[in-house]
């Protein structure tokens, strides 16, 4: 009797059992399906990473100024590709923060072989580096500049596949403005804009911000622009940096001069006129071969705060600045920017304490 009540109990505990397991299931698939509508609610261009995940609402974004990777460069890497350009860093030597979204500007295409063009500078890199600046940690890249259209249009949309295949986002575009160009995450928006000899579209500028900022909480602007070889930024710049920060940018990050120039917090928001080079060949002056990376602290909405990563190359051979090379660096820089009420402490700025 008393076997056969226990035979009974066991049978109905497996029966719970199923309907359980059958429950966990059921929820294991609802987060599942939850996930994948999250996941695709972006629909911008070179958006594969759109989702940077992060423990807490801060984040960090780093940015590099331009990357060439043809001429001696390209001879300079030969097989080793980009291992031999970063090969001077170590984990306590390095320019990357591992910040949760690193971005750059990729002056030229990846093309398949080299095409026959009338400019007399045309830059050709080699598709199989896509994977190696994955590699590096690198999430998108601005394709903004005089350079994207160096192979021809069919190789602009090959520079795009072959970041799309190495699971690289991108935006941007060396000929024009406009919302389906902006790289979206779940946290902030790219913009890239080219304003060398391109003139801008500013009804499609502010178009592309008021939209970028519906779909993300900061707007950030990457924008190649200003002279040549020139140290500080001109009026412009100047004026195309406040207007865009006056359409919402949360930032304004600027490259093109090979040179590092001034910044500037106008209205709270910073403006970096020029990162200058990050891997490039202009061996022939100190001023080309030095750079910065910026990373921006974004938490609750806000700027949190700003560190700057001054480096430089040696044949293209990225190293950081030792403390001597970075005091000099940041009194040039903090004497030519205009900060207002803001300092910069050891390459930091900070905005949780409003001036
Ligand atoms: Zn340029």
């Amino acid at each position: 009797m008393l076997h056969c009540y226990i035979v009974k109990l066991l049978s109905a505990m497996l029966q719970k059992k199923k309907i359980i397991l059958g429950l966990s299931v059921l929820l294991f698939l609802l987060v599942g399906i939850f996930a994948i509508l999250i996941f695709s609610k972006d629909k911008s261009i070179g958006s594969v990473p759109s989702q940077i995940a992060t423990s807490s609402t801060e984040i960090r974004v780093q940015f590099f100024g331009d990357i060439m990777l043809d001429r001696n460069v390209a001879k300079a890497m030969g097989a080793k590709g980009l291992n031999y350009i970063f090969a001077k860093l170590s984990p306590t030597s390095t320019v990357f923060t591992g910040a949760d979204i690193q971005i750059a500007n990729l002056e030229g295409p990846f093309a398949p072989t080299r095409v026959k063009t009338s400019k007399s500078i045309a830059f050709r890199f080699d598709p199989k580096l896509a994977a190696q600046l994955k590699s590096y940690g690198f999430t998108a890249f601005d394709l903004a500049n005089n350079h994207s259209y160096d192979m021809g249009r069919a190789n602009v949309a090959f520079t795009r596949e072959t970041l799309k295949k190495a699971e690289l986002g991108y935006f941007g575009d060396e000929l024009k403005e406009g919302s389906e160009l902006t790289f979206v995450t779940n946290t902030v928006a790219f913009l890239g804009l080219h304003n060398t000899y391109h003139e801008l579209n500013w009804t499609k500028v502010k178009q592309s911000i008021d939209d970028a900022k519906n779909k993300a909480g900061y707007v950030v602007v990457n924008i190649h622009w200003g002279e040549e070889y020139k140290r500080l930024s001109n009026k412009k710049q100047r004026d195309t940096a406040h207007r865009l920060v006056d359409l919402g940018a949360t930032a304004v990050i600027g490259h093109h001069p090979h040179v590092i120039q001034e910044m500037e917090i106008y209205k709270d928001k910073p403006i970096f006129y020029s990162l200058g080079n990050f891997i490039f060949d202009q061996y022939f002056s100190k001023d080309t071969q030095e750079g910065y990376s910026v990373e921006l602290t974004l938490d609750e909405g806000k700027l949190k705060d700003i560190q700057l990563i001054p480096f430089y190359g040696v044949k293209s051979q990225v190293q950081l600045m030792t403390e001597e090379r970075k005091t000099q660096f940041l009194d040039w820089f903090g004497k030519n920017s205009r900060l207002g009420a803001y300092i910069i402490i050891n390459g930091i700025i900070s905005f949780t304490s409003t001036p």
